[in-house]
């Protein structure tokens, strides 16, 4: 079995957008903060929006993560965050995330909600399930969608064949991913919208081969490291090397780099 990491980015362009007022919904308070300066943008489902404003307090939902293991990790994005760190998730939001149900296999809803809890403990990222979606997951998203509001698009779930998808031909079982997005203002970047596709197929072999429900529920583990911005790793003791026939738990060096993935910088309002 063999996961492969999506690595998206998107560039930014600030354009004279805000300038010329063209569009989006307003002035937001976090513009009148930062009065003079154009928001940044980026190319969504084919228009140019400009990125959607951090809103709540300036303070983490959940405590930081310390880890006291040592191993192997490694960052998509290892450069580019808030504070020149590697790209992460903002720890002072929920990362809402939904599931678009289509092939999802049975009691698989149960796995899914067990894997984000175990990503949430090892990061201290607030997850929340938004429910069921009738967007397909797809890498080609838009970021931002009429359909979620005015906010980035959350972290979607889903399960295809490799019929449907030819990237999970063979004994790709998963991918995960999450785009690299500036702020609303200013240079560094943080991960958004993130992607995971299950080949419900093989993991309908996994199940059946004995590997079972935490076998299972160990590839979205995997993925979702990608989704919060680990990469691969040669340690075969991690759950983020690309293959994993037996490990059904975050190894040494995963808890490190997922404590680290959830410690990022908030973006200011
Ligand atoms: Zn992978």
């Amino acid at each position: 079995m063999r996961s492969a990491g999506r690595i998206i980015v998107v560039t930014v362009a600030c354009t004279a957008l805000f300038v010329a007022g063209a569009v989006w919904r307003g002035v937001t308070w976090s513009d009148v903060r930062h009065w003079g300066t154009p928001r940044n943008v980026i190319e969504s489902g084919g228009e140019t929006v400009r990125i959607p404003t951090a809103a709540g307090p300036d303070e983490r939902l959940l405590p930081a993560v310390t880890s006291t293991t040592v191993g192997s990790y490694d960052f998509l994005f290892p450069d580019g965050g808030e504070g020149g760190g590697p790209v992460r998730y903002d720890p002072c939001r929920p990362l809402s995330y939904v599931i678009s149900p289509a092939h999802m296999p049975e009691g698989f809803e149960t796995i899914v909600k067990e894997a984000v809890a175990s990503v949430q403990e090892a990061t201290g990222l607030q997850f929340v399930y938004d429910g069921l979606t009738d967007e397909t997951a797809s890498f080609d998203r838009p970021l931002v969608q009429p359909r979620y509001g005015d906010r980035f698009a959350p972290i979607i779930i889903g399960f295809e064949s490799e019929d449907q998808n030819p990237e999970l031909a063979g004994t790709v079982t998963g991918l995960g991913g999450s785009s690299a997005v500036p702020g609303a203002y200013g240079d560094s970047r943080y991960l958004r919208a993130g992607v995971v596709i299950i080949d419900w197929e093989d993991v309908a072999r996994i199940e059946d081969g004995g590997g079972g429900d935490a076998l299972a529920r160990a590839v979205v583990e995997h993925e979702l490291g990608h989704v919060v911005g680990l990469a691969h790793v040669g340690d075969k003791d991690e759950l983020m090397h690309e293959s994993n026939l037996r490990l059904l738990h975050w190894g040494p060096g995963d808890l490190a780099g997922l404590a680290l993935a959830g410690s990022g910088g908030c973006e200011a309002r």
